[in-house]
């Protein structure tokens, strides 16, 4: 089986899976008590904090766990505002966690702005600018498209928001970015980010809320006061292990130039057979969205995986509500976001099987043009 939809999901590295195991059978306790044991589990979650925070370029104190990305995108949306009536901007090249969660905003009679995307996928840095205004209460920029790679330049975007407005609050997605783009989040001039372990060789059902250091957000939820009364909860201490982990793996044996060169060779064996490099301008490497023209992306999800090739097609975690609403800001109508591929690497992806898989892909859509297959 060649695996290619990394950027939903991807394997657990070993040292990932030693480090949670480690934490359930081992160092068990709950992390808050106060006995010997207790203290040793919370050094120990503390090292993992460190360790991940170093991997990502941020201090400790500024990494605030949450069950997934959801949690911290909904989070810095529903709470990172520190004007309550001000509007909100955000892309359309959101993560429905982001949208939906502006979203909500909106039907609770907020002033939400979603501001266009490029053809190349980026956001457009003009019009952004031009919806913020003294009343802007927060700016959410995804930093790297889930649907296709492409970058924002988050450094220069927030920076120029922060020029015309300096009391908008900036929150930026990093899911698809942290690790991958080698940025580290202190560079960023965000105020708020988030991210998954599940994208970088962590298991899923653990993120993480980048808070800047005097930022000042307000709680998630309410209880005994664990991540320093921000959002209460016994921390996950076996995936915040595995998380850490994963970190440190992933920031060792990623080669990004290679990612980079394995997308470039495929999106070459597309082009030559007729199919097109959806979004363009500056791409982590990690995601190639191609259009195959005429052949719906399920069928040839389908028929791929029947030939060994797993591939996604938009966004997977966006659940039953995959949608092309991030292709049709893109430009792309909907019969062509529905003819939209998704292969997306992880460090472990080889140039030679996944040369391969796109062979088997491109096959598989002629077979289904030609209606040798249903
Ligand atoms: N944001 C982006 C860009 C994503 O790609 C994803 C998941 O694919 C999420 C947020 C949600 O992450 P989680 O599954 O940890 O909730």
């Amino acid at each position: 089986m060649i695996y290619l939809d990394n950027a939903a999901t991807t394997r657990v590295f070993d040292n990932a899976v030693d480090a949670a195991a480690n934490a359930m059978r081992i160092d068990f306790f709950n992390p808050n008590a106060t006995y010997r044991a207790s203290v040793d589990a919370n050094a120990e979650m503390e090292r993992a904090r460190n360790a991940l925070a170093a991997a990502v370029g941020a201090k400790s104190d500024e990494i605030y766990f949450t069950s997934c990305a959801t949690e911290a995108n909904n989070w810095a949306i529903e709470r990172g505002r520190k004007r309550i009536k001000g509007n909100v901007v955000i892309t359309a090249g959101e993560h429905a966690s982001v949208y939906e969660a502006a979203m909500q905003l909106k039907s609770r009679g907020i002033d939400v702005r979603v501001v266009p995307l490029t053809r190349g996928g980026q956001v457009d840095g003009d019009a952004l600018l031009a919806a913020v205004d003294k009343e802007t209460a927060l700016v959410s920029v995804i930093h790297v498209s889930n649907e296709t790679g492409a970058v924002n330049n988050i450094k220069k975007l927030a920076a120029a928001v922060k020029a015309k407005s300096p009391t908008t609050v900036f929150h930026s997605d990093g899911v698809q970015a942290v690790l991958k783009t080698r940025e580290p989040i202190s560079s960023l001039g965000v105020d708020l980010y988030s991210a998954s372990a599940h994208k970088i060789g962590a298991p899923k059902g653990i993120g993480f809320l980048y808070v800047r250091r005097g930022f000042g957000i307000a709680p998630l939820l309410y209880g005994g006061g664990q991540e320093k009364n921000l959002r209460s909860g016994t921390q996950n201490t076996p995936y915040i292990a595995a998380f850490a982990a994963a970190a440190e793996d992933f920031a060792r044996s990623a080669d990004i130039n290679k990612i980079a060169a394995i997308r470039d060779r495929l999106s070459e064996h597309f082009v030559k057979n007729g199919c097109e490099i959806v979004g363009s301008g500056p791409n982590s490497g990690f995601v190639l969205c191609v259009h195959v023209p005429e052949v719906k992306a399920e069928i040839l999800q389908n028929i791929a995986s029947d030939n060994g090739v797993i591939i996604g097609k938009g966004s997977a975690c966006s659940g039953s509500k995959r949608g092309n609403r991030v292709l049709g800001a893109m430009g792309l109508s909907e019969k062509a976001a529905e003819c939209c591929i998704r292969l997306s690497f992880f460090v472990d992806t080889e140039l030679d099987a996944a040369l391969d898989a796109a062979r088997i892909i491109t096959e598989c859509a002629d077979r289904i043009r030609s209606g040798h297959v249903k």
